[in-house]
C-alpha cells in the first residue's frame, strides 16, 4: 500500500491512542518532526513524529466536487439570490498546499444545505472572493449594482455572504446606496468555517434566507444571536457592528434592539415593528460616493502633525473620546484642514453631545465639526462617503450627516439597548 500522503484520510497509531483524521501539510512554523492531522471535529493536532507507530491509509484525497445541477423552481416559494463575495462562510482549506481559500460558489451553498430548496427557488451568483479586509467601496458599488439587478428583475429577497469582519462596513454602505429599498436584503457570514463541526454557517445561511422571504425591506445582518444554535438576530444595517474577534454571537445592535429574532424552525419574532414593509417600488444603486476619505481614531498623546497627512482628503470622520472629545492639541490642525469633520463615539454605545463641556462647544461651534449622534464610526464612515459623494456644501453635509436617512440615528437612547 503506498505511503498516505496529504490529503488523506488515516489512522495514525500512537503507543498508547489511536486518532483518524485528514493528513495536513506542516506549516512552515511547526516543528517538522510532528505529524498534523485535521480532526473529524474541524481541530487540527499535532502528533510528535517520535511517538507514532503507524500510519495506516484509510481513503484517498479526493478533490471534493458538489453538483452544480440547476435545482427545479417549486411554485408558491419566493425567489432569492444568494449573491457570494468570500470570506470564511465561502472558505476551505486546501489539504494538499495547507492554504485557505474563498472558494465555495454560492451554488455549493445551495448543494451543501439541500434543505435551502424547500425555503426558496434559490439562485446562486458568485461575484467575488475575496478576506473583506480587503474589500473597499468599489467592491460596495459592485455590490449594490448587483442587487438592484436582482431585486428588479424577479428576486423577491437578496442574501449577501462575505467576512465577519467589515460586514458591518458593508451593510451599513449598502443602507445608503440602495434607494426605495423595497425587499430584504440580508447580510450573513460565519465565524468557523464549514469543514468545522462547530460552524455557524449553515444555521446563518438557513435564517438569512428565511429573513430574505420575509416582509422585513431592509438591509439587515444575520447572524447567530447567542453561543448556542438558539436563534439569529437581525439587525438594522446601520446598526450592526463584529464584537468580538471569534465567538458565533459576535454581531449586536448598537444603540438599538435587533429588527427581529429568526429561528432555522421558520419561526421569526419582529422586535422592530415599525420595520420597512416589502413593497414593489423599484430599488435603485446610487452609487455615487466620494473614496477620499477617512477613519481616525483620536487617543492621548496622538502626535497633532499626523493630520497633516489628510489634507488632500475631502472629508474625516474622527472616532472622539467619550462625549465626543479630542485632544486639545489637534484643535489648530483641525482649524487648517478645510473639510467637513464628523465626530463619532470610540466608545461605540452612547451619543456624542456636543455641547456639554466647553471644548466641546469650541469643537461643534467654531470649528464646525459634525456630531453624528449615536452612528458608530463606520456607519458614519460609510454615510459620509455617500453624502459627500453627492453635495460638499458643509451646510448640507452638515444637514444630512445629522438627519436620519437610513435608520442610522435613533431619536432616544433605550437602556435596554446597552450590551444587548
Ligand atoms: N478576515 C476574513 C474576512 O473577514 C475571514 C473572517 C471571516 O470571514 O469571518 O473575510
Amino acid at each position: 500500500m503506498p505511503d498516505p500522503k496529504t490529503g488523506d484520510s488515516v489512522k495514525v497509531k500512537t503507543s498508547d491512542k489511536e486518532f483518524e483524521g485528514i493528513l495536513m501539510p506542516i506549516p512552515d512554523i511547526l516543528d517538522k518532526d510532528v505529524t498534523v492531522i485535521k480532526l473529524d471535529n474541524g481541530y487540527n493536532i499535532g502528533i510528535d513524529n517520535k511517538k507514532i507507530k503507524k500510519i495506516e491509509l484509510i481513503k484517498g484525497y479526493k478533490k471534493p466536487s458538489h453538483s452544480k445541477k440547476k435545482l427545479k423552481p417549486k411554485k408558491g416559494l419566493p425567489n432569492i439570490t444568494i449573491i457570494s463575495a468570500g470570506g470564511t462562510i465561502s472558505s476551505k482549506v486546501d489539504y494538499r498546499t495547507g492554504g485557505v481559500y474563498a472558494d465555495y460558489t454560492a451554488e455549493d451553498f445551495t448543494s451543501m444545505m439541500p434543505e435551502l430548496a424547500d425555503i426558496a427557488n434559490l439562485k446562486a451568483k458568485k461575484i467575488m472572493s475575496i478576506m473583506s479586509e480587503d474589500m473597499t467601496p468599489k467592491e460596495w458599488r459592485l455590490l449594490a449594482i448587483e442587487i438592484e439587478k436582482e431585486l428588479d428583475s424577479g428576486a423577491d429577497g437578496v442574501v449577501v455572504t462575505q467576512g465577519t469582519d467589515t460586514l458591518h462596513y458593508t451593510s451599513a454602505a449598502l443602507s445608503f446606496l440602495l434607494k426605495d429599498l423595497s425587499k430584504p436584503v440580508i447580510l450573513t457570514a460565519a465565524q468557523r468555517s464549514i469543514d468545522r463541526g462547530s460552524s455557524d454557517a449553515f444555521m446563518n445561511l438557513i435564517c438569512a434566507v428565511k429573513a430574505a422571504a420575509s416582509d422585513i425591506a431592509e438591509v439587515s445582518t444575520c447572524m447567530h444571536g447567542t453561543t448556542n444554535d438558539d436563534y439569529c438576530l437581525l439587525i438594522k444595517g446601520t446598526k450592526a457592528r463584529k464584537m468580538h474577534t471569534s465567538r458565533r454571537d459576535a454581531f449586536r445592535p448598537i444603540n438599538d434592539l435587533p429588527l427581529a429574532k429568526i429561528y432555522e424552525g421558520g419561526k421569526i419574532d419582529v422586535l422592530d415593528k415599525d420595520h420597512k414593509k416589502r413593497s414593489d417600488t423599484k430599488t435603485k444603486a446610487d452609487t455615487k460616493f466620494q473614496e477620499k476619505i477617512a477613519l481616525l481614531h483620536v487617543y492621548p498623546g496622538m502626535d497633532p502633525s499626523l493630520l497633516d497627512n489628510y489634507k488632500d482628503y475631502k472629508g474625516l470622520v474622527i472616532a472622539a473620546t467619550g462625549l465626543g472629545n479630542i485632544p486639545q492639541s489637534l484643535f489648530n490642525k483641525i482649524k487648517e484642514i478645510d473639510m467637513p469633520i464628523v465626530i463619532a463615539p470610540q466608545t461605540i454605545y452612547g451619543r456624542v453631545h456636543p455641547l456639554v463641556y466647553a471644548n466641546l462647544r469650541e469643537l461643534s461651534i467654531k470649528l464646525n465639526c459634525i456630531f453624528a449622534e449615536d452612528m458608530t464610526p463606520e456607519t458614519a464612515y460609510a454615510k459620509l462617503g455617500y453624502v459627500l459623494g453627492h453635495t460638499s456644501k458643509i451646510e448640507e453635509v452638515k444637514e444630512q450627516m445629522q438627519a436620519n436617512i437610513s435608520g442610522e440615528i435613533t431619536k432616544r437612547s433605550l437602556e435596554k439597548t446597552f450590551l444587548y
